[in-house]
C-alpha cells in the first residue's frame, strides 16, 4: 500500500548514497529540450497522451491507490499557463495555474500527512509542480522595470516585454546542519516545534557567503558553537515556496553552548544511541526526531547509522 513507500521510508538516494532526501527521487525527465522548441511544445500540449497534475489551491488530489492524479487535457481552464513539468516515459506531464490565481497559503497539517505517506517519486513531482507555479503566482511583474511579464521556456521562465529581461523559477538556499563533538550531535528546538522534538540547526544563506561559511555563522549565531571542518552531505528541495535545504555536518572545537533565545528554545547535545533511538520512534528515546520527509532526518540517519564523522567517535 502507498504508506509502506511513503517518501521518507524509501531506500538510498542514488546520487547522494544516503537515506533519499524528501521531494527528492522524481522520474520525468524534464525535457529541456522542449522548452526551446515552440512546435514541439505544441505537439506535447496536443499529445492525447498528456496529462495534468490535479491541484486545487495548490493541493494535491490522491487516486484509490494513493497516486497523485493526472487529468486529460480538457481539464486546462480556459486562459491558464502551462508548465511543461517533463515526460513520464514518452507522456507529457503538465501543471497549469490561471494567470490571477494567488500564491499559495499557509501549508496545512493535513498536506503534510497527505506527504509522509505518498510515494517518493509522487512527493517530488508535486513538490516541482507547487514550486514553480507559486513563484509565477509571486512573480507576475517584472523585478527590473515593474512591468507584467509572461511566461516562456515552457513555464520555467518570465520575460518582460518591456525591458526585455527574464527571470527563472527561484531557488533560496538554506543550510541545514548538525555540530559534532566527542560523538555527539548539536540538536536545537523552536518554541513552535512539537513538544519534546530536536532537530538540526538551520538559516538562509546570505548574500555573498559560500556554503561552509554559511554553515559556521549559523551554528554559532543560534548556539554559539564554533565549528570548522564543514562537509556537505545532501541536499532537498523544499517547496514552502522554493526552498533548496543543503544538509552538511561541522566538527566543533568544543561543547559550550549559548543559545541564542530569540532563534531557539534549548540545544543539547545527542549521542548517536539517543539519534537512533528517536528515529526508530523509541518511546523512551530523550527527544522526538523531525519528520521522514524533512532533510533533518536524512541527515541525522546518515550521521547516526552510516558513521559520518565517524573519525570522531570514540573507539568502542
Ligand atoms: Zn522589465
Amino acid at each position: 500500500m502507498a504508506a509502506a513507500a511513503g517518501s521518507g521510508e524509501g531506500g538510498l538516494c542514488r546520487p547522494c548514497q544516503v537515506k533519499q532526501p524528501g521531494f527528492t527521487g522524481g522520474t520525468l525527465d524534464r525535457a529541456d529540450r522542449l522548452r526551446h522548441d515552440a512546435d514541439a511544445l505544441a505537439a506535447a500540449i496536443a499529445d492525447p497522451r498528456a496529462r495534468l497534475l490535479k491541484l486545487t489551491a495548490f493541493e494535491p488530489e490522491l487516486d484509490g491507490e494513493g497516486r497523485l492524479v493526472w487529468l486529460p487535457m480538457d481539464a486546462v481552464p480556459q486562459g491558464a499557463e502551462l508548465a511543461l513539468l517533463g515526460l513520464e516515459g514518452e507522456e507529457p506531464r503538465f501543471a497549469a495555474r490561471l494567470p490571477d490565481d494567488p500564491a499559495a497559503g499557509p501549508r496545512t497539517p493535513e498536506l503534510f500527512a497527505m506527504l509522509a505517506a505518498i510515494r517518493a517519486e509522487d512527493a517530488a513531482h508535486y513538490a516541482a509542480a507547487r514550486s514553480l507555479l507559486d513563484w509565477h503566482a509571486r512573480h507576475r511583474f517584472c523585478a527590473n522595470c515593474g512591468s507584467m511579464t509572461q511566461p516562456f521556456r515552457a513555464g520555467w521562465g518570465r520575460h518582460c516585454g518591456q525591458c526585455g529581461a527574464e527571470h527563472f523559477g527561484r531557488v533560496d538556499p538554506v543550510v541545514i546542519m548538525i555540530a559534532e563533538h566527542d560523538g555527539r550531535a548539536l540538536l536545537g528546538r523552536q518554541p513552535s516545534w512539537p513538544a519534546g522534538r530536536y532537530s538540526a540547526l538551520a538559516g538562509f544563506l546570505e548574500v555573498g557567503e559560500s556554503i561552509e561559511e554559511a554553515v559556521a555563522r549559523e551554528i554559532e549565531e543560534e548556539a554559539g558553537v564554533r565549528v570548522d571542518n564543514v562537509r556537505y552531505i545532501a541536499s532537498q528541495p523544499w517547496p514552502f515556496p522554493s526552498s533548496l535545504m543543503i544538509a552538511c555536518v561541522a566538527q566543533a572545537e568544543g561543547d559550550a553552548i549559548t543559545i541564542d533565545a530569540h532563534e531557539l528554545e534549548d540545544a543539547r547535545w545527542f549521542t548517536r544511541d539517543a539519534v537512533r533511538a528517536a528515529l526508530a520512534k523509541d518511546p523512551d528515546a530523550p527527544f522526538g526526531a523531525p519528520p521522514s520527509y524533512a532533510i533533518a532526518h536524512t541527515l541525522l540517519s546518515a550521521w547516526a547509522e552510516e558513521g559520518v564523522g565517524a573519525e570522531s567517535e570514540p573507539v568502542a
